[in-house]
């Protein structure tokens, strides 16, 4: 690895510039701004950096996709990221202006900096030092990169453009950079996602709000709502949507023993959340055991009748409750929203209305996967300090197109720190950060090559 070292420590400046000119191009996804720009911005970048590079259209917004190394080669790693971002606003909180990238105190400032250019990009130019320091690929490895435009718009078009281009995507593994390192600076390996189920519910009772008078006699929406949510879920934190649990994948010896090595203090976590307690699950109140292994029944919010100031006495015709829950292997959507709607149905709801705002598979990688130790050696290899290896993490992503859709193993190997601020203002990704993912990067393909 010196030599690569050699090649990234001489080319930092120009690495950075590179960064700052694919951060200056606004992408927002959700607002149809700059995404074509920048998919050609970054075919441009990819090109110099030694990928050969495609760009196809989907319904909405651009896949770029390229690849390196010989054309048959028997082994291959497709690396996915993301290139479009979340909106800036609010504007008026940002300290340097979004789409105008800047370092201060060693972090690198701009929308997308961590979400997910700043990661997608130390891929790039992983490969581009490989390639300087060592003249080509190793013999027999191919490198894929597929970078989508819609990934903060949940994705709509990824699973669709993978089934429907699998021989193009086959790889031995999938290689993903988001999400960021554990708290303490050390490196993380993360083999999991959770999925998501989102919903509405819906319940009307009179056609319009009246005089609370008429609570006497006739029926309260609102009511029937909060006594429907008690039987979704008990006191004790179970859900209880017969069958619920029924899926879920019971984790290893070896997954549950990786849990409890994430390094955590629970007084801590309880200060950090102002929290006074830890939810009792059904077997502990392990923060990153329910975190990784147990599904969720969260509302997400509740609203009905009058919520402004003082007092107003009114029976409220409507009442609604969004709900995400986020589901572990081997839970599926569209079976837990079956569950759901007969249960109802079984309680008496049958006029309560589910609306469905979302829905996304889980996806777990199994730890003794042999692709995870290619990653975990290359991280060490590039930190020089051992991961912190999560099983699966709370959050949600499109890791099932890569594992169910393509059926390989996908690990996620995070660059940003916790405190990036992605989604909000003042995002950002360390600088040491992004060097770290330039020499991973540089070290997967080098550790692929073994394997
Ligand atoms: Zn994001």
């Amino acid at each position: 690895m010196d030599d690569i070292n050699r090649v990234i420590e001489r080319n930092r400046q120009r690495y950075l510039d590179d960064l700052f000119t694919l951060l200056r191009q606004p992408s927002i996804s959700a607002q149809d701004t700059g995404v074509r720009e920048c998919a050609r911005l970054l075919q441009g970048l990819m090109e110099e950096a030694g990928i050969r590079t495609r760009i196809f259209e989907t319904a909405r917004h651009p896949v770029v996709y390229g690849e390196a190394g010989e054309p048959d080669a028997e082994k291959a790693i497709l690396v996915y990221g993301h290139y479009d971002v979340q909106p800036p606003e609010p504007l008026a909180e940002w300290l340097s202006p979004p789409f105008e990238p800047s370092v201060r105190d060693g972090k690198i400032y701009g929308r997308g900096s961590s979400d997910n250019k700043g990661q997608l990009f130390a891929h790039v130019k992983g490969l581009q030092s490989y390639l300087e320091a060592r003249g080509g690929l190793p013999r027999g490895l191919k490198m894929k990169y597929i970078f989508e435009g819609e990934e903060e718009i949940s994705s709509p078009n990824l699973e669709g453009f993978a089934a429907a281009h699998k021989d193009l995507l086959k790889a031995d593994a999938a290689i993903f950079s988001d999400s960021h390192v554990h708290e303490s600076g050390f490196p993380t390996v993360i083999l999991g996602l959770k999925g998501m189920l989102y919903i509405e519910l819906v319940v009307k009772t009179i056609k319009q709000d009246m005089h609370s008078l008429k609570a006497a006699s006739l029926p309260s929406p609102v009511w029937r709502l909060v006594t429907l949510l008690s039987h979704i879920k008990g006191e004790d934190g179970v859900v209880k949507i017969p069958g619920y649990y029924d899926d879920v994948r019971r984790p290893t010896a070896e997954e549950i023993r990786a849990v409890e090595a994430i390094p955590y203090e629970k007084v801590a976590i309880m200060r950090d959340h102002g929290a006074s307690h830890l939810i009792q699950g059904r077997t502990t109140d392990h923060y990153y055991y329910n975190l990784t292994f147990e599904p969720t029944a969260n509302i997400a919010g509740i609203f009905s009748g009058y919520q402004g100031k003082g007092s107003k006495t009114v029976l409220p015709a409507e009442a609604h409750a969004k709900l995400d829950l986020r589901l572990v292997p081997d839970q599926k959507p569209k079976r837990v929203l079956n569950n759901l709607r007969d249960y109802l149905d079984d309680l008496g709801y049958n006029d309560v209305r589910i609306e469905v705002h979302g829905e996304l598979e889980p996806s777990r990688t199994p730890l003794d996967n042999p692709w995870v130790a290619v990653a975990v050696r290359a991280v060490r290899k590039a930190y020089s300090m051992e991961p912190v290896i999560y099983p699966g993490i709370g959050g949600s992503g499109p890791n099932y197109v890569f594992t169910g859709t393509l059926g390989m193993p996908c690990v996620l190997v995070p660059f940003a720190a916790h405190d990036q601020a992605n989604h909000a203002p003042n995002e950002n990704m360390i600088l040491e950060g992004y060097f770290n993912g330039i020499r991973t990067a540089a070290a997967i393909i080098d550790e692929a090559a073994k394997a």
